[in-house]
């Protein structure tokens, strides 16, 4: 069993205008085998929270803390969080020249392992995902996220998933760009990577289409860079009935 816990997390970025709090005091405690569904309208910092998680420089932690099992995440570089579990597609390079696809996965197993994968499994492994993925084995010799269409990215986000086999994985607006089909196939992965790990998800989105396919066990209302609201899964149905009107009212007024 696994748990990574949220505390009051406040976070700043730089921009042009000076330092800008995004993070307010973010409260989240995800447990192995849930799937908790943050949900919230453009610019709420839902991304902020993600690339936080991850280690990105642009973002500064001014307080509070994320542990996963105890252990500080915000103290690890971002590759000792990869091998601490932590599964955050955003954390690797946008494009990496040169490095394909195959040769990308089997550096990131090795390295989140401590060991190489054998060769024969692996190669087992990887065809099934990608198979499993509907992807063309052709893929695994293309260049990573060289001149990727949105679904191929997200197909190869959750390819990543599937064989790293992380104990949480934070998944940011993985139905964006996706039609119908993809967006089944994409979310029988993460359905797939989690029956067979029993991992944690945090499942970041605008829209509530992809929690027809992946169901939430919680839902938070994510407003001006904090969890306005939590509920169960009837809350996601409340959500696309209503919008986020009520919940940006609210926060306005109590500023
Ligand atoms: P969401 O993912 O919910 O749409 P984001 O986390 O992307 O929200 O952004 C939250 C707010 O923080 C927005 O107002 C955005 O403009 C600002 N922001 C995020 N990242 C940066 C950055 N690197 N530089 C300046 N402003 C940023
Ligand atoms: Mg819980
Ligand atoms: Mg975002």
């Amino acid at each position: 069993m696994s748990t990574l816990e949220i505390r009051d997390l406040h976070v700043t970025v730089e921009t042009e205008n000076g330092t800008k709090e995004i993070l307010k005091g973010v409260n989240l405690t995800i447990d192995s085998g849930e799937t908790h569904a943050i949900m919230g309208p453009n610019g709420s910092g839902k991304s902020t929270l993600a690339y936080s998680i991850a280690g990105h420089p642009k973002y500064t932690v001014t307080s509070g803390t994320v542990t996963l099992d105890g252990e500080d995440v915000l103290a690890m570089e971002v590759d000792e969080r990869a091998r601490a579990g932590l599964f955050l597609a955003m954390q690797y390079p946008v494009e990496v020249p040169g490095v394909t696809v195959s040769n990308f996965l089997r550096t990131a197993k090795t390295a989140i392992d401590g060991e190489a994968p054998k060769v024969r499994t692996w190669v087992k492994d990887v065809k099934g995902a990608m198979g499993n993925l509907k992807m063309d084995p052709a893929f695994a010799e293309r260049n990573v996220n060289e001149g990727f269409s949105g679904g191929e990215k997200k197909r190869h986000e959750i390819l990543q998933m599937e064989l790293l086999k992380p104990k949480m994985a934070i998944l940011d607006e993985t139905d964006s760009g996706l039609d119908v089909d993809a967006l089944r196939i994409v979310s029988e992965g993460v359905n797939r990577a989690k029956s067979e790990t029993n991992c944690g998800v945090l499942l970041i989105t605008h829209y509530t289409r992809i929690l027809r396919y992946i169901k939430p066990d919680h839902v938070h209302v994510f407003v001006n860079g904090k969890v306005a609201e939590e509920g169960g899964p009837e809350l996601a149905d409340r959500l696309e009935a209503e919008g986020y009107d009520r919940y940006v009212n609210a926060a306005a007024e109590a500023k």
